[in-house]
């Protein structure tokens, strides 16, 4: 009942011009195999500069893709040069935010506590935040994957209702899979993607639970996305460098 939600994480990538044959070559290709967006949807968070392109190609060419940020800023609006607000992704018509990548806690300091105020904000205008977590290899090689994650699920998900809990997107992402062709085995991915199930059954109840959906993300590819997706508690992928090759993601978003 859960549907599959693949997305491309752009990351710093493809300039607006680039976007607009990127998103074109995405599309054409799944229309020729047959892609039914209510089986797969496909959702591309691209650079900030790529948004007002991609919106306008989304929405003339009738294009069923959701269109997602990568980041925002916690605030509202005022001072604070550089950021962008969750009133002007808003007004783009942007459905998604992917908050909390751990390139964004590792190189941009970002915490759990920065990441929870976000998803607040990004919830509280509209939008669907797509909350990454997950561990790096020493801590996975210490055996404590599972807790670490889901105490960063308890510090993003905190104050939040089981209403919007029920309608976001956690991604599982471990460090050590990400960019580096080492992909977790679908056991491994399960594991944890189970467990943060779990843990949102026990903070709130089960039909919130069986709602919120669960994506595993870390060197996605055509070739080991149907292993992924068989797995019970994995509802879709995030995609980083898989989702620059046109054919490569499409076969992803249809891997069903
Ligand atoms: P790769 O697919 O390049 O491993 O990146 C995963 C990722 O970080 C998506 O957010």
């Amino acid at each position: 009942s859960r549907t599959p939600i693949m997305a491309g994480n752009w990351k710093m990538n493809i300039d607006h011009v680039e976007a607009t044959g990127l998103v074109e070559k995405i599309h054409y290709t799944l229309v020729d195999k047959d892609w039914d967006p209510k089986k797969s949807e496909c959702v591309l968070c691209v650079p900030f500069t790529d948004i007002r392109t991609v919106r306008t190609l989304l929405d003339g060419d009738r294009i069923p893709f959701g269109l997602g940020a990568q980041n925002v800023s916690q605030h509202d609006n005022g001072a604070y040069t550089g950021e962008i607000s969750t009133a002007m992704l808003k007004k783009l018509n942007v459905g998604y935010v992917v908050l909390g990548h751990s390139e964004r806690r590792q190189y941009f300091g970002e915490t759990d506590e920065l990441v929870n105020a976000k998803t607040l904000k990004v919830l509280g205008a509209g939008m669907i935040p797509i909350v990454c977590v997950g561990e790096g290899l020493d801590i996975r090689k210490a055996g404590e994957h599972v807790e670490y994650t889901l105490n960063q699920v308890r510090g993003a998900l905190a104050g939040l209702s089981a209403e919007q809990v029920a309608g976001l997107v956690i991604a599982y992402e471990p460090v050590w899979a990400i960019g580096t062709g080492e992909v977790a085995t679908p056991a491994d991915a399960q594991e944890v993607c189970g467990a943060i199930r779990g843990e949102v059954a026990s903070l709130y109840d089960g039909p919130t639970a069986e709602a919120v959906r669960i994506q595993y993300g870390g060197s996605v590819k055509s070739g080991n996305v149907v292993q992924i997706m068989d797995q019970p508690d994995i509802d879709g992928a995030l995609v980083g460098g898989a989702s620059l090759q046109p054919e490569e993601f499409a076969a992803i978003v249809r891997f069903y």
